[in-house]
């Protein structure tokens, strides 16, 4: 039997056309990128999480000589909200890149290992993850994390009825 997925996502031209949370989200992905330290790559990526009380914690990509001891905007951004907010769900990220201090002409997609991070964060949270890209020539908003990583790996035990009335 064949099935298909479909992937739903917004798309518009330019950041005005956001409502004006995920603009001002956005907006402090952006500003993030200034703390970027990315003196190898030259790629400075900025990315704000949104929490459901309505808290706003970003960051931005940090590299190192050991390549893989770096990290990346968008897991640096979640750990910490996880870290300092572990009971309340994240319910947004934006994502934004410069290049040669310019905003990248497309969007930057998190790359997989973020992605994984992304799903377990929704996954924790139990609330839908949107996903707002920026970039010069177009704004992206995908519905949730599944439009990022279908068939994610998940290893999360189930919880219990027990937990699930603790959240309400
Ligand atoms: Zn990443």
């Amino acid at each position: 039997m064949e099935r298909n997925l479909t992937i739903r996502y917004e798309e518009f031209v330019s950041a005005e056309n956001l409502a004006p949370a995920e603009q001002k989200l956005l907006n402090r992905a952006i500003e993030a990128t200034a703390g970027s330290y990315a003196p190898y790559s030259h790629f400075n990526v900025g990315a704000a999480v949104e929490l459901e009380n309505g808290e706003i914690i970003s960051s931005a990509n940090q590299e190192n000589a050991a390549y893989p001891s770096g990290i990346c905007a968008e897991r640096s951004a979640l750990f910490y909200a996880h870290s300092k907010f572990p009971d309340i769900p994240v319910v947004a990220i934006a994502i934004a890149a410069k290049s040669n201090g310019r905003l990248t002409e497309t969007p930057t997609y998190p790359c997989g290992a973020c992605r994984q991070v992304l799903h377990e964060s929704q996954q924790r949270g139990g609330k839908k993850i949107k996903i707002i890209i920026g970039s010069a020539a177009k704004v992206q908003v995908i519905e949730s994390v599944g439009g990022l990583l279908p068939f994610a790996f998940d290893n999360l035990p189930q919880e219990s009825e027990d937990v699930k009335n603790k959240k309400g």
